[in-house]
């Protein structure tokens, strides 16, 4: 969608058409700082990473360097992997055989076509990502040691678990659908906490936790495969376990139908609550976290899966298409996520908003109020009521126009050719010019203290947090100080 459409969809919602055109100015610096300095090899592995990933691409090129080679290497990777996994055109054997050696492809010497025959898998970006991979093999080759032996293990245990499921075609138990969330997404936690506390930026006690990384994994796997019903159905992948679905209908395909959607919408319930489950680890875990950007890199996409499911829940749009969060929305929500103040604000607020639409007729209601209530609790202590300005600060601003136009105009009136004055042929000043300016004072206090100062401490602090972030950054091995005797 061109930003002329984004803008219309956004269009009466001020505060996410300036966040649009926000967040589209910052991917463009990001792009741009980001690949002056590269090589090629790096430069086309930052452009694969924007092909075929919105929601990652921003938050990924905006870690530090440090962070951000690996991080990107360790996606690019997972994902090759994923689209093999994805496949069902090819045959299950062989998409299951690969998924097992697939870590391998890292390490061997020669990761060409005689090897892995990567051209037969995916469509459009993901394609090119797996034709061109041994790219992404040298610039994992360029990555420090315990960055390679994390991103190579953890590609080989996500594709054991893919291998197993591709054979198991569906899952049966909750438990089942959980394992299977563990090894695509739950892992993915894993290697993440192990390169954050491997660069030095994070204390090993975020590693430690085995527990929270997964749980940031699951809900956010959880959450796409409640939003990707439909779409997987098509390709014949089945996620959602037979523990739920089977008490709601005979197979999973019929939720489809116009004629199910009571029964339908009982599972699509059932399943976001069974994804509350994990919110809060994810709070847990988040609140660890001390480097300003890597927060940023986890909190978003934990913000914006709970937009989705808040979306998603008792919505039938999830069996007629996918569900997508606008993309204004998307850049509100990015640029709103800056601290853990924030990211409790935004999780009180969507879990109030789905506890507001909980039906006492769903048989899940108690469980998912109870859920809900949970993630109310936790956040609550943390959230300031802040009153909702943009309606006053629009009319300020017609105001201040309208007010200083009036002045002008009577300054101009007042204006004889040579001297210009206020008071009128020996009068005093007329009554209306005088409530003008001082209601024009008014206003002009107003917009200092509710637009000017409040920006120019956000400014303050983005430049602290900036300053926090570079002071950190540097990680080149400083030139030992020479000494010299002389004399
Ligand atoms: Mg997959």
């Amino acid at each position: 969608m061109g930003l002329t459409a984004e803008l219309r969809v956004a269009g009466f919602r001020p505060r996410e058409v300036v966040a649009l055109l926000r967040y589209k100015r910052k991917a463009e610096h990001c792009k741009k700082v980001m690949t002056d300095a590269l090589n090629d090899d790096w430069v086309y592995c930052y452009k694969a990473l924007c092909a075929v990933s919105r929601s990652f691409a921003v938050v990924i090129m905006e870690l530090e360097p440090e962070l951000r080679h690996p991080v990107c290497v360790f996606y690019l990777v997972l994902r090759a992997l994923d689209t093999v996994e994805d496949d069902t055109k090819r045959p299950a054997a062989e998409r299951a055989a690969l998924c097992l050696r697939f870590h391998s492809l890292l390490t061997d010497r020669e990761p060409d076509g005689s090897v892995w025959s990567s051209s037969l898998y995916g469509t459009g970006a993901e394609k090119e990502l797996c034709m061109k991979f041994p790219i992404v093999v040298r610039c994992f080759s360029e990555l420090r040691a315990p960055y390679r032996a994390t991103i190579a293990d953890m590609a080989r245990r996500m594709g054991s678990g893919m291998a197993a499921h591709i054979k198991s075609v569906e899952c049966d138990s909750v438990a089942e659908y959980d394992e299977y969330c563990h090894y695509v997404a739950g892992i993915v936690g894993y290697g993440l906490s192990d390169i954050f506390t491997g660069s030095g930026r994070e204390s090993p006690h975020i590693a430690s936790r085995r527990g929270l990384s997964n749980s940031m994994g699951l809900f956010l796997q959880k959450t796409n495969i409640i939003r990707d019903y439909l779409e997987d159905i098509e390709e014949g992948r089945t996620f959602w376990p037979r523990d739920i679905w089977g008490q709601y209908g005979k197979s999973l395909e019929s939720f489809s139908e116009p004629g199910n959607r009571k029964f339908a919408l009982r599972c699509l319930n059932h399943m976001v609550t069974d994804a509350l489950r994990h919110v809060p680890d994810c709070i847990a875990y988040m609140h660890q976290i001390r480097t300003p950007n890597v927060f940023n890199f986890v909190a978003i996409p934990q913000v914006m899966a709970i937009a989705t499911l808040a979306e998603c829940y008792n919505n039938g749009g999830v069996f007629e298409g996918v569900i997508k969060i606008r993309r204004s929305l998307t850049a509100k929500l990015v640029l709103q996520t800056r601290c853990m103040d924030d990211l409790y604000t935004l999780f009180f607020d969507y879990a109030v908003a789905v506890l507001g639409r909980v039906e006492d007729t769903d048989p899940n209601a108690r469980v998912t109020r109870k859920l809900l209530n949970e993630v109310i609790d936790i956040c609550q202590p943390h959230v300031s009521p802040s009153p909702d300005l943009i309606i006053p600060n629009v009319l300020s601003i017609v105001a201040f126009c309208g007010l200083s136009s009036y002045v002008l105009k009577r300054r101009q009136d007042h204006f004889d050719g040579a001297v210009f004055t206020w008071r009128s042929a020996g009068g005093i000043m007329e009554p209306m010019d005088m409530l003008a300016i001082a209601a024009l004072f008014i206003v002009c206090i107003y917009m200092f203290g509710f637009f000017l100062l409040p920006y120019m401490s956000m400014m303050q602090k983005e430049e602290v947090r900036r300053l926090e972030h570079e002071g950190r950054a540097p990680h080149e091995p400083v030139a030992p100080r020479v000494v010299t005797l002389e004399g």
